[in-house]
């Protein structure tokens, strides 16, 4: 008799972690392909990926997500990148080399954009609902921010960065024109929150990328006149961000897409498999509805 090979093992690192839906969507898919392999929340705090890393590379690990706060770490302990990683400057999926080592890729950007191509669906609207015809607005400038300045530069989007730290919208920029043809630098600009209300009055769509809403927070809004705002948060955090929106007349979406979507394309890279976004997605959605 032949002894059944163990499962491969997968994960997320991060600090937190323990809330992370990664081992629910990946197990998820896992299980749905019929593939030996077990996804973990792996709670490693700042300072000690490196060590991490090489444990699970000791343990025949074969490719991580990368969560707070370790995303920039995670680019600059990887022996390859992909471009876009190197560009949005961290890395949110590893995948082990024959040489010990490990590459790192970013899903994020794809991710949001999929999600974003899903929320205009779900919300009915077109870029430019509201009939300003103006530029997209991004509040907060952080990790997450990153991918999307990645993409909107990719997609030539004329975009408003508006973040309380305005060197950091101000990096965002040079992110966009990285990606965008050469001579589109004007069609990105950046600001500080003081500019807010005027910039929201004149957007066509908003993309909430501020971790306001996990402290219950959200921002004066004016008008929505039906335009979008895509929050990349999802549950609790994106509840408060979006409630007033709604009250306001906006058309809100939340993150789940793009969290399903990012896991999605890491499990695509790791495995070579489109997984089913919208089985882990209603899966998602159950486990939200459960949380107290
Ligand atoms: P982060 O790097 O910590 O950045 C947080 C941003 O929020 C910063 O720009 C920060 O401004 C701003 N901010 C925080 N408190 C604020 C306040 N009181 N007033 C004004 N601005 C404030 O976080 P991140 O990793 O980019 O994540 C941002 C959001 O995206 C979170 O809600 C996260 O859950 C979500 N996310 C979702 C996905 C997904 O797959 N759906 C993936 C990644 C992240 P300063 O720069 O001035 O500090």
């Amino acid at each position: 008799m032949t002894t059944p090979a163990l499962p491969q093992l997968y994960g997320v690192i991060g600090d937190p972690v323990a809330h992370s839906l990664s081992p629910l969507i990946h197990n998820g898919w896992l299980s749905d392909l019929e593939i030996n392999a077990h996804y973990v929340a792996m709670h490693v705090p700042a300072g000690k990926l490196a060590d991490a890393l090489e444990t699970l590379g000791q343990q025949g690990c074969k490719g991580v997500n990368i969560t707070l706060p370790h995303k920039q770490d995670a680019l600059a302990l990887a022996g390859t990148a992909s471009d876009a990683a190197r560009t949005i400057g961290a890395a949110n999926t590893l995948l082990s080399k024959m040489d010990g080592g490990w590459h790192a890729e970013n899903t994020d950007a794809p991710g949001f954009r999929h999600g974003l191509g899903q929320a205009f669906m779900e919300a009915e609207a077109g870029r430019d609902t509201g009939g300003s015809g103006g530029p997209a607005l991004v509040i907060g400038a952080g990790g997450a921010a990153m991918a999307v300045a990645a993409v909107f530069g990719g997609d030539q989007q004329s975009t408003v960065f508006c973040n309380r730290t305005i060197e950091k919208a101000e990096r965002l920029r040079d992110v966009y024109a990285e990606t965008a043809e050469p001579g589109t630098e004007s069609q990105s600009r950046a600001c500080g929150l003081a500019a807010l209300e005027e910039e929201l009055g004149a957007c066509s769509f908003v993309v909430n990328a501020t971790s306001l809403g996990h402290s219950g927070q959200s921002i004066d809004w004016p008008a929505g006149r039906g335009r979008l705002v895509y929050d990349l948060s999802y549950g609790k955090a994106a509840d408060a961000f979006l409630a007033p929106a709604r009250d306001a007349g906006w058309v809100t979406v939340d993150g789940l897409r793009m969290l399903v979507a990012q896991a999605g394309f890491s499990f695509k890279l790791w495995f070579g498999m489109e997984p089913d976004f919208d089985h882990a997605f209603a899966r998602c959605q159950t486990a939200l509805e459960m949380t107290p």
